[in-house]
């Protein structure tokens, strides 16, 4: 899923950036424009605006944003990567 891992010059407060290769886009988990840009540490979409003015921990996690896009999760759902 995960082409490769993207450099990120120019983005700060530790947010690493991956490009994930064609659509669909996912909407970004803070301002909701289509992005190919994701989060690394919360496997959430991030466009790059908002990982320039949010840091990691401003960022909702998984389970967060899945549920704010009302996805009924299992109790026992976790994530792959915490
Ligand atoms: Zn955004």
């Amino acid at each position: 899923m995960f082409d490769s891992l993207m450099q990120k010059p120019r983005v700060s407060h530790d947010i690493r950036l991956i490009r994930v290769a064609g659509d669909p886009r996912e909407e970004c988990c803070m301002c909701g424009t289509p992005t190919e840009t994701w989060a690394e540490a919360k496997d959430v979409p991030l466009c790059m605006s908002c990982a320039e003015t949010s840091n990691v921990f401003s960022i909702p996690t998984k389970r967060q944003w899945l549920v704010s896009l009302g996805v009924n999760l299992d109790p026992n759902w976790r994530p792959y990567s915490t």
